[in-house]
């Protein structure tokens, strides 16, 4: 490259206020076709051929998206010669260290985990992920496209994980040293190593137009996808843990925005929308058009633009896909997951059991259900609820469940705005009762 690249430039907002910079240059809008031949890792190329030598020190082993080809000593240093096969997007990491490896070759693909030798606890748990993403990304999405996934640990200089072609440098800090010890704890080694492997199809099969919204399709489709390789690690019950998290990190970050608050499709790289309100959002989607449906949507979407680059999809592309495989009664809920910025407010105000004769319950619940629309700055206006939502009965505390045991009633009801009763016979004494128990939409 040539020239000023905008690219390194300091991106976020708070940073640069705390800096006195302005504010970060804004996204090109959403409909700005001009910017539709552009992907949103740069302006460089699109789809390249990749070959790369590289040299380190003799006693150190070097790392970059492709196949090694062959290696040789020469004056004192150690070269690795790579070749990828297969076109990938202009986007590359080189790596180096003395590591240990684990390797399997797992239905045909070599997973390969480096690892510095002592830092061998999270390994195995990795390449479990890893095989479960393979699973069932390929099932749902699309084929594989590389022989090899190969995560390379890195100093925690950086807490983070990337996705390259057949490539993860993962940072120690978050993965290989991370304490899962606690099983109350969310297991964050497999999820970002499944976030990770989304990546492979989110953003290396699939690249999106660099304009407004474009890390939905990255982003929040890794999200996504990780909450389904969860989902089977886990049980669905496991997953309400998580997505309180996210709910929590949005609805926190949204109050803490400085210029505007975007909704989903037109999200300008405000990570607090594009990760957890974005996988929340695909994962509400899932729940209400049910998964094969959802997913099918997310497979036609990919299927018309994977490795394509005249154009590069948008969310309005994605959305598209999504209504084709909805009813009408899915497009309001649609729009206002993707178009709006929708706050539910779910209550449950009262929940009381009385034992009947016959040696059951009954339930008496009372949910208050309001819904709102917020604006760039956070001025809600109020719309009507007129939706189904899940009501739960538990006979002990969700969040410390291991399986489906204490489920007692689980299902959608129809809920309206303002007061809603409901009474409900259940076998065993009810502990916890409420709406929307595994936070699936947006509650502020
Ligand atoms: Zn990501």
């Amino acid at each position: 490259h040539f020239g000023y690249d905008s690219g390194y430039e300091l991106s976020d907002r708070q940073e640069r206020k705390k800096r006195d910079m302005t504010p970060p240059q804004r996204m090109a809008k959403l409909e700005d076709k001009s910017m539709y031949r552009t992907g949103f890792l740069g302006q460089e190329a699109d789809f390249i051929n990749y070959e790369a030598i590289v040299s380190t020190s003799d006693d150190q082993f070097a790392i970059t998206p492709g196949y090694i080809q062959k290696d040789w000593i020469e004056n004192g240093r150690h070269y690795y010669h790579y070749k990828m096969d297969v076109p990938i997007f202009n986007f590359f990491a080189f790596l180096s260290g003395k590591y240990e490896v684990l390797k399997e070759n797992y239905k045909g693909i070599n997973i390969e985990v480096y690892y510095h030798p002592t830092h061998n606890k999270n390994v195995e748990i990795m390449q479990k992920a890893v095989e479960k993403s393979l699973d069932y990304y390929k099932q749902e999405f699309s084929p594989y496209q590389y022989r090899q996934v190969r995560i390379i640990e890195f100093p925690r200089y950086a807490s983070f994980a990337q996705s390259f072609s057949n490539t993860i440098p993962y940072s120690e800090d978050i993965g290989f040293i991370a304490d899962l010890r606690d099983e109350d704890n969310i297991d964050w080694v497999s999820f970002v190593t499944a976030h990770e492997m989304g990546h492979q199809w989110w953003g290396h099969q699939v690249t999106p137009a660099n304009v407004q919204g474009s890390a939905v399709l990255s982003e929040s489709l890794s999200e996504y996808s990780a909450y389904l390789v969860m989902e089977q690690l886990y049980g669905e019950h496991h997953l309400r843990k998580f997505l309180k998290y996210e709910m929590d990190r949005y609805l926190r970050r949204r109050s803490g925005e400085i210029l505007e608050e975007m909704p989903l499709m037109r999200a300008e790289n405000q990570t607090y929308i594009h990760y957890p309100k974005g996988g929340v959002v695909m994962y509400s989607l899932k729940d209400r058009l049910g998964e094969k449906k959802f997913n099918s949507a997310l497979r036609m979407f990919l299927e018309e633009f994977q490795y394509k680059s005249d154009p590069y999809p948008t969310t309005l592309d994605l959305i598209r896909h999504i209504k084709a495989v909805a009813s009408s009664d899915d497009m309001k809920f649609i729009d206002d997951m993707f178009a709006k910025i929708t706050l539910f407010d779910l209550k449950t105000k009262k929940a009381t059991a009385t034992k009947l004769a016959n040696g059951n319950y009954q339930v008496e619940l009372t949910i208050e259900a309001d819904k709102y629309y917020a604006d760039g700055k956070g001025e809600e206006s109020k719309d009507v609820v007129d939706d189904y939502f899940d009501i739960g009965i538990f006979s002990s505390d969700p969040d410390k469940a291991k399986d489906d045991s204490h489920v007692l009633k689980f299902d959608k009801e129809f809920v309206k705005t303002g007061e809603n009763t409901f009474s409900f016979e259940v076998k065993e004494l009810p502990k916890f009762a409420g709406i929307d128990p595994y936070i699936k939409m947006i509650d502020r």
